[in-house]
């Protein structure tokens, strides 16, 4: 299937990340103008009042299920999930059946990808074989294949040996590339159920503590200052975690960091009811830390926001917590709850937004055009969003496989009303379009 719009598209008077408002011209999948664009003949206008126009979001931590784990998620249907969330751009974490761990999966992954056509979806690639943690994956076999790899990661598990981790941040400098590390010290997590702290106490269930995550991080910055490698450090949960990146990154260490929508919203007090759904990896943590992971975004030090999209089946979530599966679906939800979390709580303004889901993450990357903000030129991979809107999330508004969202029944404020993928129409009028209305346009 081909993509790339032809026809001129205008979005009409819709607000800008800097609060200006503009007409914006699409044409053969680039922007074309921006300014105020008379109405010209055989163009179709969107009317954008009131809304806000950003570049398309981009995910650096998505888990597509694909191949092996389809009951859950595929890439179709996470590709759909992610449009609906205003996403053109995410990345798939390699802990699928078999795992990416060479050319062929990270290959059939891309291609299912770009079949699938809703947004671009880039492998990561294992950083150990079969993410076993032992033998090092081709990490530049994965680099130099047609899906060009630039982030590798074991995420689910923390490539725990030190001496494994200092290759891989070798291998990944050699390529351009970065190692994303789940911080957990394995040792220190066995059987851990939640945060370990007073709701574990209370609930007798195997705390999770804070020091696992900590203590790897700090480890790991040292091995990249000795490297010279760029480390990623996924979803960042604990205050602790946050002191170890300031510190790391004060003293020059090639370090960038993630946090997800789930971290900068819920606690561990959520866990009372023991609603599975509210079980995940690094776990909810408590108030406190949800205030220091909103204010190390708002100044930088987390430099993106990261969904950790994680399908599962409905029988996975449904048994009692201790045996019930870690992660929560995201995609949808990740603006509204940043909205939510930063923005009516006066931390960030939209700028910052665009900064942590789009262009912070595309540099980590290695995504050039997508790290540029809306400019002539640029390809058109855009979302259109209602910041005043507000409704109760609802299971119609999930677009993947799977319904392990913890936001169900909950009001979230704004909503995607449109996204556009190299210029076409992926989401109009806030539903996610089929294959063949997308193919139909192209
Ligand atoms: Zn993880």
């Amino acid at each position: 299937m081909s993509r790339g719009d032809t026809g001129s598209r205008v979005i009409a008077g819709a607000a800008l990340a800097d609060g200006t408002r503009a007409d914006v011209r699409i044409e053969g999948g680039v922007i074309t103008a921006i300014g105020s664009l008379p109405p010209a003949a055989g163009e179709h206008r969107i009317d954008a009042d009131g809304l806000l126009l950003l570049p398309g979001f981009v995910d650096l931590h998505t888990h597509l299920r694909q191949p092996g784990g389809e009951g859950a998620e595929t890439v179709l249907t996470g590709s759909r999930a992610a449009a609906a969330g205003g996403y053109t751009t995410i990345h798939a974490m390699p802990n699928t059946t078999p795992a990416a761990d060479g050319p062929g999966v990270v290959e059939q992954v891309a291609a299912l990808g770009e079949e699938a056509g809703y947004v671009d979806v880039r492998p990561i690639g294992a950083v150990s074989k079969g993410r076993r943690g032992e033998e090092l994956a081709e990490l530049v076999a994965m680099a130099r294949s047609r899906a060009r790899v630039r982030i590798f990661s074991d995420d689910g598990s923390c490539v725990a040996d030190p001496l494994l981790m200092r290759r891989a941040l070798e291998y990944a400098r050699i390529v351009d590339g970065v190692i994303a590390q789940h911080a957990e010290e394995p040792r220190l997590t066995a059987g851990a159920q939640l945060n370990d702290g007073a709701v574990a106490a209370d609930l007798g269930l195997q705390g999770w503590p804070a020091v696992a995550e900590e203590a790897i991080i700090a480890r790991d910055a040292l091995l990249a200052s000795s490297t010279g490698s760029r480390l990623h450090v996924c979803h960042v949960s604990t205050a602790g975690s946050v002191e170890v990146v300031r510190w790391a990154k004060a003293r020059g260490i090639r370090i960038t960091a993630e946090v997800t929508p789930h971290h900068l919203w819920l606690t561990d007090e959520s866990a009372r009811g023991y609603d599975a759904r509210f079980k995940v990896n690094p776990p909810l943590r408590t108030a406190e830390d949800v205030a220091v992971l909103r204010a190390a975004l708002a100044d930088g030090t987390i430099d993106a926001v990261a969904t950790d999209h994680a399908p599962h089946p409905a029988e996975a979530k449904r048994s009692e917590w201790s045996a019930a599966a870690m992660g929560m679906v995201g995609l949808e939800t990740a603006v509204l709850v940043v909205q939510a979390a930063m923005v009516e709580t006066g931390l960030i303004g939209w700028a910052e937004v665009e900064r942590a889901m789009s262009r912070r993450p595309a540099e980590i990357a290695g995504l050039t055009d997508a790290a540029r903000p809306i400019a002539v030129g640029r390809g058109a991979d855009l979302v259109l969003l209602d910041p005043a809107a507000r409704r109760r999330f609802d299971v119609a508004d999930l677009a993947g496989r799977s319904t392990n969202s913890p936001y169900l029944g909950q009001e979230l404020p704004g909503r995607v009303i449109a996204t556009f993928f190299r210029g076409t129409p992926t989401v109009l009028d806030g539903r996610v379009l089929d294959p063949e209305e997308i193919g139909a346009r192209a």
